[in-house]
């Protein structure tokens, strides 16, 4: 314990509350550090550890220990050297992305993006004078053929939202490096247990920890991992001012959710592969979305890149939209709701939620059908899942 002070009054002393110091054990589990910033014996100490991310700890935007040993424990998992843990994906998205460009600049995106990704780079190129070009995920010549003088980056995603197509990290990101091109990828569906975007060339890698990585609909938050200090220094500097810090709470539990992550991983993707080769069997359903079947378009690629097919899959409804609806009604144990990655399972219809903002024509193109239905498998026994899943399709 630091010394109570018996010289000093009551209302003084209520505020110095003893701290005690440990020595000689450790706590097992990472502790929270609920605390906004930290005290200095050096005033030295304190101007160093504001003008570096790997200085002493100096206040709860910069970083916290509870938030950096999230930090640590993904850039490790990612094979990365340095991260940033933000308050949401779009909060590691935008810091990166805003980090990183000026107005004039140019990005290619692959063009079946997360939904917050897609409006958010809409809203840079409409109010920052950011300019995009929109690639498939897994065309290396059209990615050299979108660059301009003043293209500075390459945005891909691991596996898509809903339609689970595959990028092709390895010829994408070595068509970028040629290029002199930063490639930022999307590694939230595939988690760092099915995908290392690094070691396939990737330059950061971002993530929604609000799914996989916490894994219990519990927490919302976000990281960027960089596989150069260099960078991740340069857009730590942004990301101290842009303030979408994460908190301390919010990193513990994804923390204790990451410890399980592989072992949920397991279950996800063996709940999905059974899942998905139940309803491509059945007559109400006319195609499955999953990269681990043999029909997807993804399937020999996601053989190479992925340690397993991931825990989302969408299938198509022969009856349309009003099937698509009926089934969301329908269904008992699975729940109607949007997000993913959590231990339950959740569905949802593209069409009416997450992208009734779309015409007929946009869904098309985006290859979402009104009878598509989207399914975040979770970790229950899949006998029970495909048991809801088929009532609600009868
Ligand atoms: C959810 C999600 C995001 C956004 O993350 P939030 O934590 O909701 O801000 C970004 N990318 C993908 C692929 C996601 O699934």
């Amino acid at each position: 314990m630091n010394d109570s002070r018996p010289d000093l009054r009551p209302e003084t002393r209520a505020v110095h509350v003893p701290q005690p110091a440990i020595e000689g054990s450790r706590p097992i589990s990472v502790p929270i550090y609920q605390t906004s910033g930290f005290v200095f014996d050096d005033p030295a100490v304190m101007a160093d550890a504001m003008s570096r991310p790997d200085g002493a700890f100096v206040y709860g935007r910069y970083t916290n220990p509870t938030v950096r040993s999230l930090e640590l424990a993904v850039a490790g998992l990612e094979g990365g050297t340095a991260a940033i843990a933000t308050g949401s994906g779009m909060g590691a998205i935008n810091t990166v992305l805003l980090g990183l460009l000026s107005p004039g600049d140019h990005l290619v995106a692959q063009r079946s993006l997360y939904g917050g990704t897609a409006a958010m780079i809409n809203e840079l190129v409409g109010r920052f004078g950011i300019e995009v070009t929109y690639v498939p995920e897994n065309d290396p010549a059209a990615l050299r053929a979108a660059v301009r003088p003043r293209t500075r980056l390459v945005y891909l995603e691991t596996i898509s939202n809903p339609m689970t197509l595959v990028a092709d990290l390895p010829a994408m990101c070595a068509a970028a490096r040629e290029l002199g091109l930063l490639s930022v990828v999307d590694n939230t569906f595939a988690t760092p247990m099915l995908c290392r975007p690094l070691e396939h060339g990737a330059d950061i890698v971002v993530h929604s920890t609000t799914k996989y990585l916490s894994g219990h609909t519990d927490v919302v938050g976000g990281l960027a991992v960089f596989a150069d200090p260099g960078l991740h220094e340069k857009v730590w500097h942004f990301a101290i001012e842009l303030g979408a810090s994460a908190d301390p709470f919010a990193a513990w539990l994804t923390l204790r959710g990451l410890q399980t992550l592989a072992l949920r991983m397991e279950r996800h993707c063996s709940n999905a592969h059974y899942l998905a080769t139940r309803l491509a069997a059945h007559p109400a359903v006319t195609a499955v979305h999953w990269p681990g079947l043999a029909s997807h378009p993804s399937h020999e690629l996601a053989g190479k890149l992925l340690s397993g097919c991931g825990g989302v899959l969408a299938f198509d409804l022969a009856g349309g939209r009003p099937a698509g609806e009926r089934f969301m009604s329908a269904v008992r144990l699975a729940l109607l709701a949007p997000s993913l990655g959590g231990v339950e399972t959740l569905v949802l219809h593209p069409a009416t939620t997450s992208h009734r903002a779309l015409s007929a024509d946009e869904l098309r193109r985006s290859g979402i059908g009104e009878g598509t239905v989207r399914i975040a498998v979770g970790i229950e026994h899949p006998e029970d899942l495909w048991a809801d899943v088929s009532q609600a399709l009868s």
